[in-house]
Formats: C-alpha cells, structure tokens, sequence
C-alpha cells in the first residue's frame, strides 16, 4: 500500500491531503475539503500531470523567434521529457496567432502544443 501526501492547487487554500492505494486502486483520500480537491487528489495519485510550457522557434519573413506556447491539456509526468525533445526539434514557418496549433497531439498524448501569444506583439 503507498501512501502519497499531496498539496490541492485548485484554489488557494492549498489543502494538504493524503492518498492511500495502490497502483491504479485508491483505498483513502483525507484532509481535502471539498470535492474538487478529491477529484485532483485522485488524479494526482494514478497519473500526475500538469500543463507544459515551452517555447518553439518559428520563422517568419526572415526573422526567427522563439514563440511561447503551452498544452492546450495536461500531459502525464512521465511523458515531459520526450515532449520537451519533440519541441526542441519543431521549427514553425509563417505567421502566428495566439491559440494556433504548433505541434498537434505531441508525443500521441492527445494534447495539442499551442501559441501562447500573437506574433504581432513580440
Ligand atoms: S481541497 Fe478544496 S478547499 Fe482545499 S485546496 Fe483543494 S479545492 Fe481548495
């Protein structure tokens, strides 16, 4: 049985709560004070995730810029470091918008690497 203390981040309350299970399984979620917190607590003890941020270089009327640009979902831990190399290899050509879709179901986790800012503005 793994026992695994977790902070919420879902509002600023910042509950401490404690997971007990194992593997996929969940016996126990304690000290959450609502049912957002569990749900997250749940989550995080099967399959932590979060959202990625990054930036990806593009090409455009002959400048280079290193855009900013985020997952448009969460993508499991384990998964980061392969994304992080998919990004560090993309180069984009033409214009970007914000919420454009740069590298679309990265690393086949269903979640999209999009533009986090208009080019316009860099
Ligand atoms: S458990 Fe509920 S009240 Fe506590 S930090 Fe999480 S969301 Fe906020």
């Amino acid at each position: 049985m793994q026992e695994k203390r977790i902070t919420c981040i879902v509002c600023p309350r910042g509950c401490e709560i404690t997971v007990i299970g194992e593997g996929k399984e969940i016996h126990s979620i304690q000290g959450q004070q609502c049912r957002r917190g569990e749900d997250y607590a749940g989550e995080e003890f099967i399959c932590p995730s979060r959202i990625l941020t990054s930036t990806v270089l593009v090409h455009n009327e002959g400048r280079k810029i290193l855009m900013p640009v985020r997952s448009n979902r969460p993508i499991p831990r384990e998964q980061m470091r392969p994304c992080m190399e998919e990004i560090k290899k993309a180069q984009v050509q033409g214009e970007i918008h914000r919420y454009d879709v740069l590298i679309p179901n990265i690393c086949q986790t269903g979640a999209d690497m999009i533009a986090a800012a208009d080019m316009d503005w860099m």
